[in-house]
C-alpha cells in the first residue's frame, strides 16, 4: 500500500482491528439469511508526511449509497454545536446575503440550516441522495455528488466565501483531490474550515473505536499541514474542540490572501505535536497493547455479567460500537440483548457483523436491564441524562473507552 498523500510505500501498522464489515451497513431482517462481505481493518502510519491511514478496500461509492444511514439531525449536542459554529463565523467575517456558504457533506442540511436563518445563501454538497432530500424539505439545495477538483472545477470555481466541512476530510480517499478542489472553489478571500478527530486524542485516549473503513484517515495537524501547502493553501488558525472526543477545527486560506493574519494558535500547535512526538515512529508504536487491553476488560465484564444472571444492552447503533463489538468478536444477543438507537432508520435492523437487533429506545423501560452501554462514549453526558430513569430499577451506565467505566 502506497500513502495516501505522498506516495511513499507504508510498511508500519498502527493499528490491525483484523476485519469487520463495513459499519454503517446495517442489515435488514429480511436479509438475515444473506453473508455480510468482512474486509480488513489495518491502520498505517507514514514516515514520511506522518498521515495515519486505512487502505481503501472498500469502494467509496459502495460505502455512501442509498442505504447510509447516519443523519445528523439526531443529536441535539451535534445541531447545538453547530448552530454556534454558525453564529461564530458570521459575526467573525461579516457574512450576509451576498456571500455564499458551501458545506461539503452537508447531510441533512443540519448545520446550513443556520445559516439560511440569517439569511446567507447557502449550497450542500452531499453524496447520498436521500440525505440530500432531507435537506431539501428545509429548503436547503445540495449537489448530490461527491466533492473533488472535478466538481470543484465545473460547477463551484470561485465561489465560496466559506467552505466547510465537519468529519468529512477524515472519509475522504483521495485527500489531494479533495483539497485541490477546496483551493478552486473558494473565492480570493475567501475562508475555508474543516473539524476533525485529532489523531492525538486517538492516541491519548485509546479511542480504537473511531477507525472503520469509511474512515480513512486519522489527522494529526501536522500531516494536514503539508497537504494542505502542497495545493497552495495556508493555514492561519486552529481551535481545539471537546466534539467527538476532542477535535481540531483549521481555517486556511489562499497563500497568496494577505488580507488575514496567521495566528499563533498555528505555531503553538506544531509545537504541541512536535513536543508530543508526531513525527516519530515511537508516538504510533504501543496503541495495539492498549487496544488489546480494553478489548479483554470488555470481554471480561461481559462474561461476568452473564454469569451473573445480569441484563446488559447498548446505546447507540453507529459506527463505534460497531467497531468495538466486532473487534472484540460480540455476536448475537447472548451477550448483549438489544442496542437502542433514536434513528427511525436504524431501528428494526441489525448490527452489522455482531447482528444485534436495534429497537426504538422506550424498549428499555419493559426490558429494564442492569447495564447499559453508551457506545458513543463523546455524547455520554447526555444519553445517560435522557436515560437516567434506569437509576429507578437500579440499573448502571457503562463506557468502555478510554477504559471500562461503570456508573
Ligand atoms: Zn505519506
Amino acid at each position: 500500500m502506497k500513502c495516501r498523500h505522498c506516495n511513499n510505500n507504508l510498511t508500519h501498522i498502527f493499528c490491525d482491528l483484523q476485519t469487520c464489515p463495513p459499519s454503517n451497513a446495517m442489515v435488514k431482517m429480511d436479509n438475515v439469511n444473506f453473508p455480510e462481505t468482512y474486509f480488513p481493518l489495518k491502520v498505517f502510519v507514514c514516515e514520511k508526511c506522518w498521515l495515519v491511514q486505512v487502505d481503501e478496500i472498500e469502494k467509496v461509492e459502495n460505502i455512501f449509497n442509498n442505504e447510509y444511514t447516519y443523519f445528523s439531525s439526531y443529536s441535539s449536542s451535534w445541531l447545538a454545536h453547530a448552530k454556534n459554529y454558525a453564529d461564530e463565523m458570521t459575526e467573525r467575517f461579516g457574512y450576509n446575503q451576498d456571500s455564499l456558504v458551501i458545506e461539503i457533506a452537508s447531510n441533512d442540511g443540519y448545520l446550513l440550516q443556520y445559516f439560511k436563518e440569517k439569511k446567507i445563501p447557502v449550497l450542500g454538497v452531499e453524496p447520498t441522495a436521500n440525505t440530500a432530500s432531507l435537506a431539501k424539505e428545509k429548503g436547503i439545495e445540495s449537489i448530490v455528488d461527491f466533492f473533488g477538483s472535478q466538481l470543484a472545477s465545473e460547477k463551484l470555481l470561485g465561489k465560496a466565501d466559506l467552505i466547510l466541512g465537519n468529519n468529512v476530510l477524515a472519509h475522504v480517499p483521495d485527500i489531494n483531490d479533495f483539497v485541490k478542489g477546496v483551493k478552486l472553489a473558494l473565492k480570493p478571500n475567501g475562508v475555508n474550515t474543516f473539524e476533525f478527530p485529532h489523531v492525538c486524542k486517538l492516541v491519548q485516549y485509546n479511542q480504537f473505536d473511531t477507525i472503520y473503513h469509511e474512515h480513512f484517515s486519522y489527522l494529526s495537524f501536522t500531516a494536514l499541514k503539508t497537504v494542505f501547502e502542497k495545493q497552495g493553501l495556508e493555514f492561519f488558525d486552529v481551535q481545539e474542540l471537546p466534539t467527538h472526543g476532542g477535535s481540531l477545527r483549521i481555517f486556511t486560506k489562499h497563500k497568496d490572501d494577505t488580507s488575514k493574519e496567521v495566528l499563533h494558535s498555528v505555531a503553538n500547535m506544531l509545537k504541541m505535536e512536535k513536543d508530543l512526538g508526531v513525527n516519530t515512529l515511537k508516538y504510533y508504536q504501543g496503541f495495539q497493547e492498549k487496544v488489546d487491553k480494553i478489548k479483554c476488560d470488555f470481554i471480561q465484564f461481559l462474561i461476568q455479567c452473564k454469569k451473573g444472571g445480569k441484563k446488559v444492552v447498548g446505546y447507540g447503533a453507529a459506527a463505534k460500537g460497531n467497531t468495538l463489538l466486532n473487534y472484540c468478536g460480540i455476536k448475537g444477543t447472548d451477550f448483549i440483548e438489544y442496542v437502542m438507537d433514536a434513528s427511525p432508520y436504524k431501528q428494526n435492523r441489525l448490527i452489522p457483523g455482531s447482528r444485534i437487533p436495534v429497537f426504538h429506545p422506550d424498549k428499555v423501560k419493559d426490558s429494564k436491564p442492569d447495564f447499559v452501554i453508551i457506545f458513543p462514549w463523546n455524547l455520554s453526558d447526555e444519553i445517560s441524562q435522557q436515560l437516567s430513569f434506569i437509576n429507578d430499577w437500579g440499573g448502571k451506565f457503562v463506557v468502555v473507552i478510554p477504559s471500562l467505566k461503570i456508573f
